[in-house]
């Protein structure tokens, strides 16, 4: 049989990831973010619609701001306890900035939820406002948290 690699986001002790961003691998120039909002393997997993909803409004502004040409991708992880931004050619600052940014958006967003048009989405019904802002503010503080104790440096934490 073919030898199989461990890929470099197994590598990481999940006991230990508390939510934050850190920096999980770097290709070249293009930087890929571990965005967690909950603590893995805690019985705390985002639902189905709050994860969906999160990526909507996420990616939606991420493409909007001023750094929507260096945001390749935004997604949800499958195990339902953060999602990756992959950004090319900006400063791990400029990043964090841009996801506190779109956070706060999201938790103010005072309108309709974006991409909730059947033609637009894959399973349009399965999207709610309300738990994309809950999951935002949630997220947000944990970051205020994190930054407030100094360790928002982008790397996980060994122990
Ligand atoms: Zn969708």
């Amino acid at each position: 049989m073919e030898k199989i690699n461990r890929i470099t986001s197994f590598s990481v002790d999940h006991d230990y990831i508390v939510p934050g961003m850190y920096v999980s691998r770097i290709d070249s120039d293009i930087i890929t973010y571990d965005l967690r909002t909950r603590k893995p393997n805690c019985d705390d997993f985002m639902d189905s619609l709050t994860m969906h909803s999160v990526e909507h409004m996420l990616a939606t502004f991420a493409r909007n701001s001023d750094l929507s040409d260096k945001v390749i991708y935004f997604g949800p992880m499958g195990c339902r306890t953060g999602f990756y931004l992959l950004m090319r050619d900006t400063s791990n600052e400029e990043a964090y900035s841009l996801v506190k940014d779109i956070l706060k958006k999201t938790v103010d967003h005072d309108g309709e939820m974006f991409g909730a048009a059947r033609k637009e989405c894959g399973n349009y019904k399965e999207l709610s406002l309300e738990s994309a802002k809950a999951e935002c503010a949630r997220y947000l503080e944990a970051l205020l948290e994190r930054e407030k104790l100094g360790k928002a440096d982008f790397k996980y934490d060994k122990e």
